[in-house]
C-alpha cells in the first residue's frame, strides 16, 4: 500500500523519537520496556530490530546516556521499509518506580510495539507484546490508569484502548503533544461532519485557526525551552504560561485563562510574547 503521507502512527513514532527524556530514571524505562517487548530478556547482549532510523538513534542515544554499550548498528537491505538492528549491552538496571517513569516506560512501549489508527477514521490504539511481558506491561498502564483492553493474538498478548478521551490522554502522558493537537483536531472535524446541522464550515475554519496558533505554541515553546535549555530567562508569568501552553497543547484561550486565573486577554498577550521571542532568536520560520 502506498501513501502520500506517512501513517499516524510513524508520526507520532517520529516525534517520540525525537524526545529524550531528562532524567537518568526516565532513560532507563524507556530503554528497558523497548528491550523486553523486543528482545525478550535484558541479559547480556541484546539485538533490536527497530523500524526507522530515528527510533534507532534513539535507542542507541539511550543505551550510552544509562551506562550501557552499543556495539553496532546495521541497516536491513532485504525490505522496502528499512529497518535497522542496534546490538547492545544495556547498563546496569535503575530504579523506575516514579510515576515519571510510567510515562517513560509507555513511550518505549509504544515505540517498540504500538498502532494507532488514523484518527479520522476510528479511535484505537494498540501495542502488542510477547507473553512473558503482559504482567510489566499491564502494570504500567494500570500504574497510569490507562483503561486497556487485553485480548490474546497471534501469541502475542495485545493491549488496546479505544475511545477518543483515553486516546488523547495516552499520548499526552507520551509527550507526543504534536500528535495531541493533530489528533484533537481530526477528533472535532469527524464529529461535525457527522454532525445533522451542518454550520461546520466556519467552525471548522475557526477551529484550524485555533489549532494552528496553539501547534505554533507550542512548538515556540519548545524552541525555547531547548535553545535556553530551560525557560529559567523568562519572567515567573511567561514561564508559567510556557509550562501551561506544554501542559495542554490544545485547549483554547479560555481553558488556559482558567488554569492560571488570568484573563483570557492576559493568556493572549502572554502566549503571543513567547511566540514573538521565539522569532526574535530566529527560533521559528
Ligand atoms: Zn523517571
Amino acid at each position: 500500500m502506498r501513501r502520500d503521507r506517512p501513517s499516524f502512527t510513524d508520526e507520532i513514532k517520529a516525534e517520540l523519537a525525537g524526545l529524550q527524556p531528562a532524567k537518568p530514571c526516565c532513560k532507563d524505562a524507556e530503554l528497558d520496556a523497548l528491550i523486553r517487548v523486543l528482545a525478550a530478556s535484558r541479559n547480556g547482549r541484546v539485538r533490536l530490530r527497530l523500524p526507522r532510523n530515528p527510533i534507532a538513534r534513539a535507542v542507541v542515544q539511550l543505551a550510552r546516556d544509562t551506562g550501557g554499550q552499543v556495539h553496532g548498528v546495521r541497516k536491513g537491505t532485504t525490505e522496502r521499509r528499512p529497518s535497522y538492528t542496534v546490538e547492545l549491552s544495556p547498563g546496569p538496571a535503575a530504579r523506575t518506580e516514579g510515576m515519571c517513569c510510567a510515562r517513560a516506560a509507555l513511550r518505549g512501549l509504544f515505540l517498540a510495539r504500538g498502532v494507532i489508527a488514523e484518527p479520522g477514521s476510528a479511535y484505537h490504539l494498540e501495542i502488542a507484546v510477547p507473553p512473558a511481558e503482559q504482567a510489566a506491561t499491564a502494570s504500567v498502564l494500570d500504574r497510569l490508569r490507562l483503561p486497556t483492553t487485553r485480548l490474546q493474538r497471534r501469541g502475542r498478548a495485545v493491549f488496546y484502548l479505544k475511545g477518543a478521551e483515553a486516546i488523547t490522554r495516552s499520548l499526552g502522558l507520551m509527550g507526543a503533544n504534536r500528535a495531541v493537537v493533530r489528533f484533537e483536531h481530526d477528533r472535532i472535524v469527524r464529529d461535525m461532519r457527522g454532525n445533522a446541522n451542518r454550520r461546520a464550515n466556519s467552525e471548522t475554519a475557526n477551529l484550524d485557526k485555533r489549532l494552528r496558533v496553539a501547534y505554533a505554541q507550542v512548538e515556540a515553546v519548545r524552541k525555547l525551552q531547548h535553545h535556553e535549555r530551560s525557560l529559567q530567562s523568562l519572567s515567573p508569568a511567561l514561564r508559567a504560561t510556557a509550562e501551561l501552553r506544554l501542559a495542554h497543547p490544545h485547549a483554547s484561550l479560555q481553558t488556559l485563562a482558567g488554569h492560571a486565573q488570568v484573563s483570557k486577554s492576559a493568556i493572549a498577550h502572554r502566549l503571543h510574547r513567547l511566540l514573538a521571542l521565539a522569532r526574535e532568536n530566529g527560533l521559528l520560520d
